[in-house]
């Protein structure tokens, strides 16, 4: 190219992409004066690269409408401090927002080439105004309209990624003052409409992020400490609404006031059992007394607290806040271990009188058939837990050997959980039992929780 005449060379120029601009300026003393990059088509050749495959996909929202920590690396570029950073580094409107999503091949951003024009600024200034005059919604649907797209799909594709040249990291929105200006824990509408999604204060910035799924609070936050079993193994959840095993829990970027680092809320010690919707400006307690406020600046992450108050004391922390959790998980699991009983009662008057408890007690076994008395469901739910395994052995066999139980139990199926509770009794039990030696390694060891903290394992965003 360095062959050709000048005017020639004035006239190819602008047909090249941005990342092929700034190369050519970077391969001689000729092209770097003659092209000149300025800051705004090294931004376009990022936010060319970011839609490399290299740099992954796209941040999207699941068929539960939850916005996933995909599996794979997905990176985007941040206008302000010029690179391109992992997801977790952004909110989820810097990411979802349709002008802010990387564009497809197909799209108008990614047809456009770079605007280098020879010239000074002026010259610049009106050839970007000519581009602009002929850049409208109606131009692009009329050039690209085929029979086989839709308008909307066209309108998409003309807004789609254009203005990610606004679009700045979590980090550089501290830094320009952005979570300032938008501080909502304070404001006396926190608990009204208003109310934004990311919370904390100026100086504390706390971010919605993306969702993680998880079992349970323990697996929350402190995730990966123990393998993850299967989906089969965890009992269904006590829920409003819900009878699952398994949630979408939102994960929050805060900066942490000692060091500003950003981490998740699990790196906080922060968190509670009871709802995957708590924000971390909720209490750590259901009603906790005397409460007024999360206090975000006396926050601290792990690494932090280790400095001020040493291993032992880091430890200790996180014992009491594991405990805490595992704690709460296992109360809650033990209240659903006989709620299926209080059904039982039940059998006779549903099934109108062809089938009773003492019925299926007597016929499970002859020495079942010796028992003076059969203890009514009320009883069971009363008795511990190997007594109760014990005829929930009897019940799960008669359950087993009817063709269709919920054609011969109609409604008892779905009275205090019966469903869930009649197949899950044991995985509830073992639940129990195993989050129970968890806790029991860790208050051994405490130094692989703080082994755990300190990896970063906990702060993963
Ligand atoms: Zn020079
Ligand atoms: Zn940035
Ligand atoms: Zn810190």
């Amino acid at each position: 190219m360095i062959s050709l005449p000048l005017d020639i060379q004035v006239l190819i120029l602008p047909f090249l992409t941005s990342t092929s601009l700034i190369s050519l300026s970077q391969t001689n003393h000729h092209f770097r004066h003659l092209i000149d990059p300025q800051r705004k088509q090294f931004l376009d050749r990022l936010l060319e690269l970011e839609c490399l495959p290299e740099y992954g996909g796209e941040i999207t929202i699941n068929e539960h409408a939850k916005i996933i920590v995909p599996s794979e690396p997905v990176s985007y570029a941040c206008t302000h401090c010029l690179k391109i950073i992992p997801h977790t580094r952004f909110d989820n409107h810097a990411l979802l927002r349709l002008r802010f999503r990387k564009p497809p091949p197909e799209s108008r951003v990614r047809q456009r080439l770079c605007d280098w024009t020879s010239g000074d600024a002026k010259a610049r200034g009106l050839k970007r105004q000519a581009d602009l005059r002929n850049d409208t919604l109606e131009n692009w649907i009329n050039q690209n309209f085929a029979s086989d797209i839709t308008v909307s799909r066209l309108q998409e594709l003309y807004k789609i990624g254009t203005h990610r040249n606004r679009r700045l990291c979590n980090e550089c929105k501290f830094t320009t003052g952005f979570w300032a200006r938008n501080a909502g824990v304070r404001s006396q509408s926190w608990r009204g409409k208003s109310r934004s999604s990311n919370i904390g204060t100026a100086n504390v910035p706390v971010v919605k992020g993306r969702q993680r799924r998880c079992h349970d609070s323990t697996e929350r936050y402190f995730p990966g400490l123990f393998p993850v079993a299967a989906d089969a193994e965890y009992p269904w959840r006590w829920k409003i609404y819900r009878e699952e095993n398994c949630d979408w829990w939102t994960l929050w970027s805060i900066r942490c006031p000692g060091c500003g680092t950003w981490q998740e809320r699990a790196a906080f010690r922060k968190g509670s059992g009871y709802g995957v919707k708590a924000t971390p400006a909720d209490p750590d307690e259901f009603r906790q007394a005397g409460w007024d406020g999360p206090h975000f600046e006396d926050w601290r992450c792990n690494s932090c607290f280790v400095t001020s108050v040493g291993k032992e004391e880091l430890g200790r922390q996180l014992f009491a806040f594991w405990k805490k959790l595992a704690d709460f998980e296992i109360t809650m699991f033990n209240q659903l271990l006989p709620v299926g009983w209080y059904a039982v009662d039940g059998i006779e008057r549903a099934t109108e009188g062809k089938h009773s408890w003492e019925q299926i007690v007597k016929q499970d076994s002859v020495s079942s058939q010796l028992l003076r008395r059969i203890p009514d469901g009320k009883e069971i739910a009363k008795m511990d837990v190997e007594q109760r395994r014990h005829y929930y052995g009897v019940l799960k066999r008669w359950l087993d050997g009817l063709d269709g139980p919920t054609a011969v139990l109609s409604e008892v199926m779905d009275r205090h959980w019966f469903r869930p509770w009649s197949k899950e009794y044991l995985i509830l039990e073992k639940r129990i039992e195993d989050l129970g030696a968890c806790t029991k390694i860790l208050e051994a060891d405490t130094d692989r929780l703080v082994r755990f903290a300190l990896d970063g394992s906990a702060s993963r965003v």
